[in-house]
């Protein structure tokens, strides 16, 4: 089950994740974007760990979606570009599905549902267009496919990370349909999408802490 402690653990393993990883990050940015991905993610989750450190000001309870809703509320606010927004609403809406309870895996993967759809209702990017969609979208069948099929959370959590990682592969033949990537029309082809590579790093992460 996903209690507030293991929540907590999964965002502060991606924080680490994206310092290790944001020159990659911005390089691959630098190539169909504006080369800010990496400095984006950072800028975002330095906030985060600094808000996970400090007391709430009322103080919230100590439930997984709190810490979810907590992280999406804090990129949103202190990172520009369209990531910033993306990953903060996906948090915020995890953070809103969760029960107050920890998280049954079953209950968890309403809540990546929920964050998937937030993503979508936002950036209205679908399948192949070349964006974190084309990572979260594969990430989330594969999580709910090992639900159905009895899983705990980190059998899920690794089969996710595991299409995750394959749909992140799968972008670079893609020509990019949204995004800044988008403005390159054909040029888009043959580079790996940003996002789509942090939101591997997300669902790894989640297999790292749950496994
Ligand atoms: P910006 O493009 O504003 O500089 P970032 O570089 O931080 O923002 O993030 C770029 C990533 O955001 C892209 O690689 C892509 O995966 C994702 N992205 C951009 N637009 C959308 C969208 N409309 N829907 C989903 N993801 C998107
Ligand atoms: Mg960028
Ligand atoms: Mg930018």
């Amino acid at each position: 089950t996903l209690d507030a402690p293991l929540a907590e653990a999964w965002i502060r393993a991606l924080a680490a994740a994206v310092d290790a990883h944001q020159r990659e990050l911005t390089d691959l940015d630098s190539a169909i974007g504006d080369g800010d991905h990496g400095s984006n993610l950072h800028r975002g989750f330095t906030a985060v760990l600094a808000v996970l450190d400090s007391p709430e000001d009322p103080p919230e309870p100590a439930d997984a979606g709190a810490v979810l809703g907590r992280t999406g509320r804090t990129l949103i606010s202190k990172v520009g570009g369209a990531s910033g927004p993306l990953y903060g609403s996906a948090f915020r809406a995890m953070g809103a599905a969760l029960p107050p309870s920890p998280a049954t895996p079953a209950e968890f993967a309403g809540a990546l549902a929920a964050g998937l759809a937030a993503v979508r209702q936002l950036g209205g990017a679908g399948p192949g267009d070349k964006t974190l969609v084309d990572a979260y979208a594969p990430a989330l069948a594969a999580f709910e496919q090992a639900v159905a099929a009895g899983a705990g959370l980190a059998r899920a959590a690794e089969a996710a990370a595991e299409a995750a990682e394959q749909g992140m592969r799968a972008t670079t033949p893609l020509q990019a349909r949204k995004g800044r990537a988008s403005y390159l029309g054909p040029r888009s082809i043959g580079h790996q999408d940003p996002g789509a590579t942090s939101t591997a790093l997300l669902f790894r992460t989640l297999a790292d802490v749950t496994g």
